[in-house]
C-alpha cells in the first residue's frame, strides 16, 4: 500500500525529520486560506499515489495567497497519469541551494535492506540511476543491528556534504530507517532531501510503500489508504479475501491455489495467449467469494473468454460451480467461459455447469487451447 506525501511526511516527522510546514485542501479557497496561514509564499503539491508530480505540472510555486487558489484550482482539475488530484498539499515554500536523495528499500538479491543517497537527488533520479549508477550510494542494513552510526556518516561523507550537515544527516538517516522498520515498510523516501539558504536539512518529499501482508499489525495506517484513488477491482478483491493481479492479456483467469494460478497462466503462454489476471481464489472458496471473483474478472473490458481451473480438495467443485451460476445470474456477459473441474465432487459440479451450456474440458492443456482459440476468434 502507497501513501500519499503528506502522509509519508507526518509519519516521517514522528521520527524526526524534519519537514516544511504545511496543510492539505481538497477545495481551492483552503489552499488560499492555508497560504494565509503560512505567510503567502506556498508551494501547491498534488497529491496522488504516482512519480513525476513535478514533470507533470502538479507542483507549483505560488507567491501570493490568491496565486495559490488560482494554481490549487488548476491543480486540483488536473489527472496525472490518469490518476485524478483530489487533494493538494500546500507547504510553506523554501528556498533550495541543493537536492539530495535519500531511500531504504530491501534489497532481494542482497536479503536485507539497502540505504541509497545520492548529490544527484530531485526530479531525475531514475535518469541518474539509469546513466551513471556509481551517483547513488549503497549500505547494506543488517536487520538484527539495524543502521549504524557509521554507515549513516559514510553516506554523508560519500555526497559530500558539508561537515555541519554530518550530525543532522545522520538523525535523519536514522529516523528513516526507524520509519521503514516499525511500520513494516517496503520503502521509505525522501526525494529531495534539500539543503536550504539557511544551511538547514529539509524533506520537501516523502514516498512511503507498506507491506500489504503486515497491515494487520498497523491498524492506524490501513486506515490512511485512499479508496477514492484505487483500482476498484483491486479494493474489491481485497474485501472478499482473494489474491487478485490485474495483466494485460485477454484471458481471464479463475483458479484456486497460487501455483496452479502461475501454472495456468504458464500454459495459455504455450498455447499462444496471453492471461488478463492472477486470480487466485484460495482453499475452501464460497460461492459468494466465487461469484465476486468473477465480477472482478468481467469489469476488465479486454478479457475475450474466461478460463476456470479449479482443482477440488478443500475446495468442492459443485460449490465453485454454484458459485460460478450465482455470478452469472448477477451479471449479464457474452464472454464464453471454459471450465476444467477436477477433484472433489468434481461430477456434480460439471453436471451443474453442463446445464448452464458452459464449455467444459478434461484436462489444463485442452482448456487452455480452448480458452486460447476462443478469445483469438476461431
Ligand atoms: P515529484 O516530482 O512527484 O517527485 O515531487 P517533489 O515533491 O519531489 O517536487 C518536485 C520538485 O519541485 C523538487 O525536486 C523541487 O525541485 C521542487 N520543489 C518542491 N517543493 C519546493 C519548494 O518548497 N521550493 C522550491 N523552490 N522548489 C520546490
Ligand atoms: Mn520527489
Amino acid at each position: 500500500m502507497k501513501l500519499h506525501e503528506y502522509q509519508s511526511k507526518q509519519l516521517f516527522s514522528r521520527y524526526g525529520i524534519p519537514i516544511p510546514r504545511g496543510r492539505i485542501a481538497s477545495i481551492a479557497s483552503e489552499a488560499r486560506h492555508f497560504a494565509e496561514e503560512l505567510g503567502g509564499h506556498v508551494v501547491i503539491k498534488a497529491q496522488v499515489l504516482v512519480g513525476g508530480r513535478g514533470k507533470a505540472g502538479g507542483i507549483r510555486l505560488a507567491k501570493t495567497p490568491k496565486e495559490a487558489e488560482e494554481l490549487a484550482t488548476m491543480i486540483l482539475g488536473m489527472e496525472i497519469k490518469g490518476l485524478p488530484v483530489r487533494k493538494v498539499l500546500v507547504d510553506e515554500a523554501v528556498s533550495i541551494t541543493k537536492e539530495i536523495y535519500l531511500g531504504i528499500t530491501n534489497d532481494r538479491a542482497a536479503r536485507r535492506p539497502v540505504m541509497m543517497a545520492s548529490a544527484a537527488g530531485g526530479v531525475d533520479i531514475e535518469e541518474v540511476a539509469r546513466v551513471s549508477p556509481e551517483k547513488i550510494i549503497k549500505v547494506y542494513i543488517d536487520p538484527l543491528l539495524g543502521l549504524r552510526d557509521y554507515q549513516a556518516r559514510d553516506l554523508a561523507v560519500s555526497i559530500d556534504l558539508p561537515r555541519s550537515l554530518w550530525r543532522p544527516f545522520m538523525e535523519i538517516a536514522a529516523g528513516l530507517w526507524a520509519a521503514y522498520q516499525a511500520n513494516d515498510a517496503t520503502l521509505a523516501e525522501i526525494n529531495p532531501l534539500v539543503i536550504t539558504s539557511e544551511q538547514r536539512l529539509l524533506a520537501l518529499d516523502g514516498k512511503m510503500v507498506v507491506d500489504d501482508n503486515a497491515l494487520f499489525r498497523h491498524p492506524e495506517l490501513d486506515e490512511m489508504r485512499d479508496l477514492d484513488v484505487e483500482d476498484w477491482a483491486e479494493v474489491e478483491a481485497r474485501k472478499f479475501g482473494l489474491s487478485y493481479i490485474s495483466l494485460d492479456g485477454e484471458i481471464g483467469c479463475m483458479v484456486n491455489g497460487a501455483g496452479l494460478a502461475m501454472a495456468t497462466m504458464d500454459i495459455i503462454h504455450l498455447c499462444g495467449g496471453e492471461p488478463a489476471n492472477f486470480l487466485d481464489i484460495g482453499g475452501g472458496a464460497s460461492a459468494d467469494k466465487v461469484a465476486a471473483a468473477l465480477r472482478i474478472i468481467l469489469s476488465d473490458a479486454r478479457v475475450k473468454a474466461v478460463l476456470f481451473n479449479i482443482f477440488g480438495g478443500i475446495t468442492r467443485c459443485d460449490e465453485v460451480a454454484r458459485g460460478i451460476l450465482t455470478a452469472l445470474g448477477e451479471v449479464e456477459t457474452k464472454v464464453p467461459m471454459v471450465v476444467r473441474l477436477v477433484g472433489t465432487n468434481a461430477e456434480e459440479g460439471r453436471r451443474l455447469l453442463a446445464e448452464a451450456r458452459m464449455a467444459t474440458a478434461e484436462t489444463l492443456l485442452e482448456a487452455a487451447q480452448k480458452a486460447v482459440a476462443i478469445a483469438k476468434g476461431a
